[in-house]
């Protein structure tokens, strides 16, 4: 898709200012997704006592089985605990509004941007949900999978699921590493590219994803993602990009600046698009997938209207054919059989077409 400032505009949403950097402290940055700058800011907004508890993920090793739960940290030690980012759905929506409205006090929400609009719709019918969310802070979202997908990858790694204590999906410099522990001690670790090879060209992603283009969360008070600038790939420290959407949330990020908390650069909104190009191009234009969705009996509605180009129209269809097969019980299975290289040579012809 061709972007205009317009568009660039309406894929984004409003920005009020938006910063290129990373959290001060290294204790914070150590097992972040990225430059650890939402954690950065929960722990700012919790020792400035504008929030009394934070809503996070955590990853929970119980029954054999890796997953990912909604809690509700109210000390520094829960919100580490808590950083990096989940590739799979978790039901931040169900288990947080019962965890707010059971507390007492003032909350962050940590989301993805689907959550964020379904928390701000509660909030307008619930009165104690709406006084107790004081900030709402997205994570950008290109899309989400199905758990079927880090089962498939453990066990291609030989990583025995029901053995598993500790689990961190990606840590580490630009790409990161996939993490964890076993029962007897042995740590494993790989490259995450062996699961983002999959998630990134939609192989077992969400059905609803499909339907999305909300990729920094329209409903969001601040916004955060990676920094995929090429002039960032050799930095030895990871960046993030963090942005406010209003002069409100400016305010607290120049705050948490000169408290030495965050170590941040100012950058324009063609920045924020830059490190973010790919992943818009395809996931704004819900008007390519409407297009493609029929040949898969799916009804997508066009909520945005943008023009489609034949690379957009390509990338589309290849997308919900890898949907398709993917949630195909007799033909899931064989996908994870397909060998490396040759995932590699796909996805990076996807990544061509969602280039320009
Ligand atoms: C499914 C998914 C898709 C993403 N897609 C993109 C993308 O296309 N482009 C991009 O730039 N960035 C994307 N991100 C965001 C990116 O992975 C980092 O989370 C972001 O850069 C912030 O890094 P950080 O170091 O500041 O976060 P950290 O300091 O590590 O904090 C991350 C926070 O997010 C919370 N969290 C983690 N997973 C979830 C979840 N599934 N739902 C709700 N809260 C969660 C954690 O509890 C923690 O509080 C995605 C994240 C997820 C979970
Ligand atoms: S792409 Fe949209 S629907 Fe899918 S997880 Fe991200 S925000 Fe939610």
């Amino acid at each position: 898709m061709k972007f205009d400032a317009d568009t660039a505009h309406r894929a984004m949403g409003p920005i009020d200012q938006a910063y290129l950097g990373y959290a001060a402290e290294e204790a914070v940055r150590t097992g972040a997704a990225s430059g650890g700058v939402v954690t950065a800011l929960l722990l700012h907004l919790l020792d400035e006592g504008e929030i009394d508890g934070a809503l996070v993920v955590k990853i929970r090793c119980e029954n054999g089985r890796i997953d990912g739960r909604a809690v509700l940290a109210t000390t520094r030690e829960e919100i580490l605990a808590a950083r990096t980012s989940k590739y799979f759905d978790v039901p931040v929506v169900r288990e947080g509004i019962r965890l707010i409205r059971a507390f007492p006090g003032r909350v962050a929400a940590v989301t993805l941007p689907c959550h964020a609009t379904a928390l701000r719709n509660l909030a307008i019918s619930g009165p104690e949900i709406a006084a107790r969310l004081r900030y709402v802070i997205t994570l950008f979202c290109n899309h989400s999978c199905d758990r079927y997908l880090l089962d498939k990858v453990l066990q291609k790694n030989s990583v025995d699921q029901s053995q598993v204590v500790e689990f961190f999906f990606r840590r580490g410099r630009w790409r990161g590493q996939m993490q964890g522990k076993l029962r007897n001690g042995r740590k494993f670790c790989f490259p995450f590219s062996r699961f983002s090879y999959y998630h990134n060209f939609h192989l077992f992603s969400l059905t609803r994803c499909l339907r999305c283009h909300d990729h920094m969360g329209y409903a969001s008070d601040f916004s955060a993602g990676d920094a995929w600038l090429e002039e960032m790939k050799h930095e030895p420290i990871k960046h993030s990009i963090i942005f406010s959407r209003h002069s409100a949330g400016t305010a607290v990020l120049q705050r948490m600046a000169a408290a030495g908390r965050l170590v941040a650069n100012e950058i324009d909104r063609t920045t924020v698009f830059r490190s973010q190009k790919r992943a818009i191009n395809y996931h704004y234009n819900v008007t390519a997938r409407s297009r493609a969705a029929a040949k898969y009996g799916m009804h997508i509605h066009d909520s945005v209207g943008a023009p489609v180009r034949w690379n957009d129209d390509l990338a589309a269809r290849l997308i919900l054919l890898n949907h398709h097969w993917s949630h195909d019980p007799s033909r899931r299975d064989w996908i994870s059989k397909i060998p490396q290289p040759l995932v590699m040579a796909y996805f990076l012809f996807l990544k061509l077409l969602q280039n320009f």
